[in-house]
């Protein structure tokens, strides 16, 4: 299959309401390219400096989302273009990105990562601890807060899954009750977007069905 193929089967087996953002991490320009040409606008990095050399390089209408853990003091290789920043668990870190957006005058859109997964590596805020982040985050006036993103425990556990998904659904609801911009949950790659929809995401990061088997070395 070709990546243009991929995208097109995907994006027609989506509810119109969900955006998928393709995951094009270690993945070449030219790969890129074949997604953009299948019309595909929206494109995930976990690297800030892998992601600002592409944002250099490709169409100036692509919208790039960081999707993986921002370290405070890379913020600015990406606040003048970057869309959207998934994974901020951290005052000090909205702070950063405050600062730069100010720098470059604009506002940049974030979501809050929290931890559902059982695993202990992964990122994100505790949900016991999102309240007083939004409320913080309300002095910080070059960043939107627009949602929730999450990542479920890697388990071949359905039941296990569909329950973190869940609690993240949960949260999100109550969340945008008293914060109606937090309108986006992202939640949902490759092996576990359908169970994600099937639980209220309204944004999936794919990037192995899309672009193949990523090769690290
Ligand atoms: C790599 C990555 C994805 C995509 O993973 P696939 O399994 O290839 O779809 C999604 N979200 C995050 C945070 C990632 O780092």
């Amino acid at each position: 299959m070709s990546i243009g193929l991929n995208i097109e089967n995907l994006k027609n087996s989506l509810p119109k309401e969900v955006t998928l953002v393709a995951v094009s991490k270690t993945k070449s320009n030219a790969e890129i390219m074949e997604a953009y040409e299948a019309g595909q606008r929206v494109f995930g990095e976990n690297k800030i400096q892998e992601m600002a050399s592409k944002w250099e390089a490709l169409p100036k209408d692509i919208l790039w989302h960081m999707i993986g853990h921002v370290q405070t003091n890379k913020v600015k290789y990406m606040a003048h273009f970057v869309d959207l920043i998934h994974g901020v668990d951290s005052l000090k870190l909205l702070k950063e990105i405050n600062k730069q957006a100010l720098r470059c005058q604009r506002s940049i859109s974030c979501l809050i990562q929290i931890r559902i997964a059982e695993e202990e590596t992964k990122f994100g805020l505790p949900q016991e601890e999102l309240i007083e982040l939004l409320e913080a985050a309300q002095e910080l006036k070059q960043v939107k807060i627009v949602g929730l993103m999450g990542m479920a425990s890697f388990t071949e556990d359905t039941n296990q899954i569909l329950h973190e998904f869940d609690l993240l659904k949960l949260l999100f609801d109550k969340t945008k009750t008293q914060y109606p911009n937090c309108s986006i949950l992202s939640m949902g790659m490759s092996g576990d977007y359908e169970l994600a929809i099937e639980k209220g995401s309204t944004m999936i990061r794919v990037g192995s069905k899309i672009f193949g088997h990523r090769n690290y070395s």
